[in-house]
């Protein structure tokens, strides 16, 4: 009786983690097929600088045109990626279409810098340097449209490791943001040691300016700070004209938001680029959907 009811409870638990196993491989076969069929594409943001109204750089936004579920944010399965192991090749595919694209725009005159979001377990990577050279030597663009994004954890986890390894992208000629800055650990002084270009101030500070006369005061001491350390400093969640303006006034370099534009497909992005050209300065906001 007792071995019985044992072995059935035992039996219980291997179905229940066997039925988990199930659902996990089956994600699994749908991402590989994902990054076999070419089911991944890119969205682009522009970035506006703020002292000319003009785009001279864009972020590319992965997006996974899932066969059935349909188009799905980072958030839904980019755990997920990291879980199977698959970063590196998802990493190598958004690099390839966003710099195809960097040509396109290239090709027609259009001097557009790409930003590339890269997680720590792709920046590990010891052939990602020359890889990325190769990418952007191949496509006959300079590497210094490639931007990379990187996150604040990235740095802290092991601060000689990430100044080594962004020692070694920097040397290649491509440029180093880092991304959500504010929400993680580092101070400006750790950063300033770095071989980085520009801060992204994440938009947990941007959002609540309209409202609080406090975020406003500490953003704009952040870009003080930023400047005097020689970094470009880039604002997202800018969701309407107060924070475009009050970020403008305070020397913000360049500003991200839903304010000017969502992320959007390469050809959405153009039209949008060709509604703006007659006044370059004039920001067009965009509806919300
Ligand atoms: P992120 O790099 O900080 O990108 C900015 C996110 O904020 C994007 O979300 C963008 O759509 C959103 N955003 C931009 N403007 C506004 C605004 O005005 N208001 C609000 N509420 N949100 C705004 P998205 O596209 O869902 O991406 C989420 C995150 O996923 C990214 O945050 C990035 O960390 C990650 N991610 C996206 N693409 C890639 C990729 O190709 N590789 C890796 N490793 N991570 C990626
Ligand atoms: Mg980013
Ligand atoms: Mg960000
Ligand atoms: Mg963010």
């Amino acid at each position: 009786m007792y071995r019985a009811k044992s072995t059935r409870g035992g039996h219980h638990v291997y179905r229940d983690g066997d039925s988990h196993g199930d659902e996990r491989l089956r994600t699994l076969a749908e991402l590989r097929t994902a990054l076999h069929e070419d089911q991944l594409l890119l969205h682009y943001q522009p970035k506006i600088d703020l002292s000319t109204g003009t785009v001279r750089g864009v972020e590319a936004l992965v997006r996974w045109d899932h066969p059935v579920r349909g188009l799905l944010y980072p958030d839904a399965f980019l755990a997920l990626v990291e879980e199977a192991g698959l970063m590196p090749a998802m990493t190598q595919i958004v690099f390839e279409k966003a710099l195809d694209q960097a040509a396109i725009w290239q090709e027609q005159g259009r001097t557009l810098s790409v930003a590339v979001n890269l997680s720590a377990s792709s920046l590990v990577d010891a052939e990602l340097p020359d890889r990325i050279g190769d990418m952007v030597t191949v496509r006959g663009l300079v590497p210094s449209v490639l931007v990379l994004e990187i996150t604040e954890d990235f740095l802290m986890a092991d601060r000689d490791r990430a100044h080594a390894i962004l020692t070694r992208l920097r040397a290649i000629g491509v440029r180093i943001a880092v991304d959500d800055f504010g929400t993680g650990y580092s101070s400006l002084a750790y950063l300033r040691d770095l071989p980085i270009d520009e801060l992204k101030l994440d938009k947990s500070f941007v959002m609540p300016m309209a409202d609080d006369p406090r975020a406003t005061a500490l953003v704009a001491s952040t870009i003080d700070l930023a400047h005097s350390l020689g970094l470009r400093m880039v604002a997202e969640g800018v969701e309407n004209s107060a924070a475009y303006a009050d970020l403008a006034g305070y020397g913000c370099d360049a500003a991200q938001g839903f304010f000017m534009s969502r992320p959007v497909p390469a050809a959405e992005l153009d039209a949008w680029l060709a509604k703006r050209e007659p006044d370059a300065t004039l920001i067009q906001p965009v509806a919300f959907p």
